[in-house]
């Protein structure tokens, strides 16, 4: 019978909207629990990767619900920042490729495009497309909260969060480079680029060498170096040119020449020269006034800085690669007007010492990597490796001056402030991670920005309290946290405003828009009020900073304030009241990329606006998907909508698939086959379900056998490792204990009493476990699937909704271990039996089983005991078990025993010693004895069970000796 997901999934959808048991409104006697997840940018639909992360946070808000929480997950609108503005714009140029993507890819029809002129109109056609996916997938949001960025009341709220900041200082105008669109004419962040790539900007050092009244700027990151430079590298094929830069008089890259505009620096093009025409020039270095020869070079970029490069072959594995080749091919340079001589006379020069190298750290990196050619991609990991060891244990060597024993970190600045104060080298910066291109296609910049305003990240006293926040969190997985230190650590001036986009105005400074990774950091406390705001209609103008000072800070007499700000006063009492009911945010949920922005960001201005107490409690973080291996991009054609998937495969597979096969960090690997898996197991689960149901009927009572206890008693184990894997988000762990691992003890279960299910007496007991296992498992399936789930609870005939249920808890007066070891003993024997008979390849007719005499019990145990707080030796051991009359009257077999069983009880795990020691003397023959049946119906032979020492015993081969506790003796015939 398969089952009609799409029907259940609307039935339930519908039902839970109209009762709206996702509506969370404060209860005084009920523990709260708030959870978030990054609100989605409405520029596209989501796909099965955002699926991951809001589902995850579902999950976990369901999870809490069931744990007897009132829990709060809203959900809203991102529309700050440009990217629906670049669309827009591209669209109106009839860019194909975009076009292409909205009706192909994202399935925009036609008509909606044509709105799609005007930005705005971009971002709620979309807003209502995630909307609807998020509920077609069954997500529990109270939707009373929803809002988008650019709602006045929002921007009413940003602007109060702006002034906040203001007031504590952390806010600052000044000149500062920022990663820059020039097509655009605007900053450009992470979700501004193609790929989601933050510009890394770097400052390079530029040291000018003389050259005839022109200077060549050489541009570094080790200015420290340029005690060890042999020569200078131009490339031969590229154009260079000769301009006045500000007052000087410099040859630089022809790809440079704007670059240093937007440094604001103006440059004049005087002549244009092509590289080969500079090689074999000499040139003065600033720090030895030694000429140095000008050799060619392929590896040097002319879009990196200036395109001209120094060469440091001691310590650069570039140089060192190049400068061989050089010296290989020194005849090719003739014609350059370069000697033999010239090139025999260039050797690196050693300026660093650092331990475990040889002078010329640069050879052996090269040689160790088996470099052979200057494009091998392995020199940057080579240089990079250079540079850290050099940078951590190097220190400068006599030939560097009055730098002489420096560390070379030291060194580094102490040699560029000196040479830029003697006005021997200028800074430049620099992307270091290009090319970054922005989402219209162009490639970024640095620019110098003027008057830009900031957030001061850098400031240390904010850093420390950012700290002190990040280590009272829990942070989910916790490998994260060192991540978070280095970024706290990191961080310094962020542009927060722009001149163009959509959000909210800067207060004292309307010309300028908060741009999207500032307007996003607090925005959950704003939930809270949502609801009152849309209830009772606040208008913006009513939201004045003494009424938002009262709601979150407490800050004033509520009959004022409201007087003040023509609002109701029970309804700012009741926005007070529901902020203070749900803060702190007791969780944050994000993919992994927001780390380094977001997640932080979110950590810093809480501290800056909030008390202490209110500062949020968790972050979790999540990996990404891939689908069938590979990464999902456009050009690869391997994107699924959400609501196509959705209508693919069903919404609970769907959640599944991508949260049962990895672990948070872990990227999920998401394929068809495995959504269509996932969707056959549930459906298993249905079915097991519905015959459950229909065998209770009229079932009542009935004795638990041994069996039915284990079973019930495996169930609890499982319950707590569910349930502790859920604490952390283990979902993965979590599904694969309550659907997976409690399967398999399933089917031994169903094993075991096969032949007794037909026996109406057993038939209720095993009934009543099966109903156990049903309500157990539909519980802890609940959050991943709480479709299906729901409508199996409503088979049971069950009150209410499972999404609302208790979740299972451990019990422990259901663990019977004596049970579990004589379950796994029965499992053990079989085991044995089969890999004799399979050994030995006789049909045995009859098998006889032995187990221990109670004296080797005694020996057992004893040794078990002991060997719980140390290693047990023979003589130790055996001078214990002879202070005991009866054993020391059999001290030779004792010794024996003894003997054979020490070693396996010393490799036993501890957990295992603790259970056995638990259970103490199991009866094996009982238990071996109750399951007779069982055994014969496996084996297809006549089954006897015999204590070693009962004299009536049938054993003709004397194998009873062999007999060990938990190893009963085994003999076929
Ligand atoms: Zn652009």
């Amino acid at each position: 019978m398969p089952v009609d997901w799409e029907k259940i999934e609307e039935k339930w959808q519908k039902v839970w909207g109209k009762a709206g048991i996702f509506e969370a409104d404060p209860e005084s006697n009920k523990p709260k629990y708030f959870i978030t997840v990054a609100y989605p940018y409405p520029n596209s639909p989501q796909h099965i990767g955002h699926g991951r992360t809001y589902t995850l946070a579902d999950v976990h808000a369901r999870y809490m619900r069931m744990r007897g929480y009132n829990v709060l997950f809203p959900m809203a609108f991102h529309y700050t920042g440009t990217p629906v503005l670049a669309m827009s714009k591209r669209l109106k140029e009839r860019d194909k490729e975009l076009i292409d993507t909205f009706v192909h890819i994202y399935k925009v029809p036609k008509e909606a495009l044509k709105d799609f002129v005007e930005p705005v109109k971009i971002a709620q056609y979309f807003h209502e497309e995630i909307k609807a996916g998020m509920k077609k997938i069954g997500y529990s949001i109270d939707w009373r909260r929803e809002f988008t960025t650019i709602d006045p009341q929002y921007n009413r709220f940003i602007e109060w969060q702006f002034k906040k900041l203001s007031e504590a200082r952390f806010i600052s105008q000044g000149s500062h480079p920022v990663g820059w669109c020039p097509s655009d004419g605007n900053p450009v962040g992470q979700h501004d680029t193609q790929g989601d790539v933050e510009p890394e900007i770097e400052e390079f050092t530029l040291i000018k060498f003389d050259y005839d009244g022109y200077f060549l700027p050489a541009a570094t990151l080790r200015p420290e170096t340029v005690f060890g430079v042999t020569n200078m590298w131009l490339n031969p094929e590229v154009e260079y040119v000769k301009a006045k830069v500000d007052n000087e008089q410099w040859v630089i890259s022809k790809e440079s020449i704007e670059k240093l505009r937007y440094l604001n620096r103006k440059v004049e093009v005087e002549e244009s020269l092509s590289g080969k025409e500079l090689i074999g020039e000499k040139i003065k270095s600033p720090v030895s006034n030694e000429e140095i020869l000008i050799l060619p070079a392929d590896f040097v970029d002319p879009k990196n800085a200036t395109g001209v490069v120094m060469s440091v072959p001691a310590h650069a594995p570039y140089d060192y690669i190049a400068l061989e080749r050089v010296k290989r091919e020194a005849s090719k340079l003739e014609k350059y007007g370069i000697t033999q001589e010239a090139i025999d006379k260039l050797k690196p020069i050693s300026i660093i010492a650092v331990p475990n190298y040889s002078p010329y750290p640069a050879a052996d990196v090269v040689k160790d990597m088996n470099i052979q050619n200057q494009l091998d991609p392995s020199l940057e990991k080579a240089t990079r490796e250079v540079y850290r060891h050099e940078f951590h244990n190097g220190r400068m060597k006599e030939n560097t001056g009055e730098y002489v024993g420096l560390p070379v970190a030291e060194a580094k600045e102490r040699v560029k402030e000196n040479l830029v104060k003697t006005g021997k080298a200028e800074t430049m910066y620099e992307l270091v991670n290009k090319p970054v291109i922005c989402r219209c296609g162009t490639e970024c910049v640095v620019k110098i920005f003027q008057d830009q305003w900031f957030i001061n990240y850098g400031n240390p006293e904010w850093k420390a309290t950012a700290h002190k926040c990040l280590n009272n969190m829990e942070i989910l997985p916790e490998d994260l946290r060192p991540e978070f230190n280095y970024v706290i650590d990191w961080l310094h001036e962020k542009a927060c405003a722009r001149k163009a986009g959509l959000g909210t105005k800067l207060p004292w400074d309307p010309e300028w828009i908060i741009e999207s990774l500032s307007d996003s950091v607090i925005y959950m406390a704003y939930y809270t009020i949502m609801k009152h705001i849309q209830k009772h209609n606040v208008q913006p103008d009513q939201l004045t900073d003494a009424v938002f000072n009262y709601i979150f800070l407490g800050i004033g007499q509520p009959n004022e304030v409201a007087k003040e700000a023509a609002l109701n006063q029970k309804v700012l009492e009741q926005m007070h009241n529901e902020f203070s009911y749900f803060y702190p945010l007791d969780s944050r949920h994000s993919g992994r990329d927001l780390v380094s922005n977001h997640l932080t960001f979110m950590i810093f201005v809480h501290t800056a606006v909030f008390p202490e107490t209110l500062w949020p409690c968790q972050i979790a973080v999540n990996g990404s998907v891939l689908m069938e291996g590979q990464k999902m991009s456009k050009s690869l054609g391997n994107i699924i909508p959400l609501r196509e998937a959705i209508k693919m495969f069903g919404a609970d597979p769907l959640r599944f698939a991508v949260l049962a096969t990895s672990e948070l960090l872990q990227d999920a690997d998401f394929s068809s086959t495995l959504a269509k898996s996932m969707r056959d197991r549930l459906e298993r689960f249905y079915q097991f379900a519905v015959e459950t149901v229909q065998a209770q009927a009229n079932v009542k009572g009935g004795q638990l056998t041994l069996t039915d206890r284990w079973m019930l008693s495996r169930l609890q184990e499982h319950v707590r490792t569910a349930t502790r894997s859920m604490d952390k988000l283990m979902v993965r762990k979590a599904i694969h204990s309550a659907l997976y691992a409690l399967d398999q003890d399933f089917q031994w279960y169903l094993r075991r009493i096969a032949k007794e299910n037909m026996v109406p007496k057993r038939k209720s007991a095993i009934t009543e476990v099966l109903n156990k296992i049903l309500d157990a498992q539909v519980r802890m399936l609940a959050p991943v699937a709480p479709h299906i789930c729901e409508e199996i609870w409503e088979k049971m005939g069950r009150e209410g909704f499972v999404s609302l249920a208790e979740w299972p808890t451990y019990n422990e007066a259901r663990v019977d271990m004596g049970a579990e070891e004589g379950e796994t003993l029965v499992r053990n024997v079989l085991e044995d039996t089969l890999n004799i008979i399979k050994a030995t390849k006789i049909a045995p007719k009859r098998i006889n089983y032995y187990v221990a005499a109670p004296w080797k019990w005694k020996v057992y145990l004893t040794s078990l005991e002991k060997s719980v707080s140390e290693r047990i030796v023979l003589s130790a051991l055996m001078k214990e078990l002879m202070t005991r009359p009866d054993l020391k009257k059999m001290a030779e077999k004792v010794a024996k025993f003894t003997r054979l069983i020490i070693d396996e009880i010393n490799q036993m795990p501890d957990d295992k010693k603790h259970r056995q020691l638990q259970v103490k003397v199991l009866n094996e023959h009982q238990t071996l004895k109750e399951a007779e049946n069982f055994f014969e119906q496996e084996l297809n032979a006549k089954v006897h069970v015999y204590s070693e020492e009962d004299s009536q015993r049938y054993d003709p081969k004397k194998k009873s000796e062999l007999a060990r506790p938990y190893r009963p003796a085994i003999y076929l015939e």
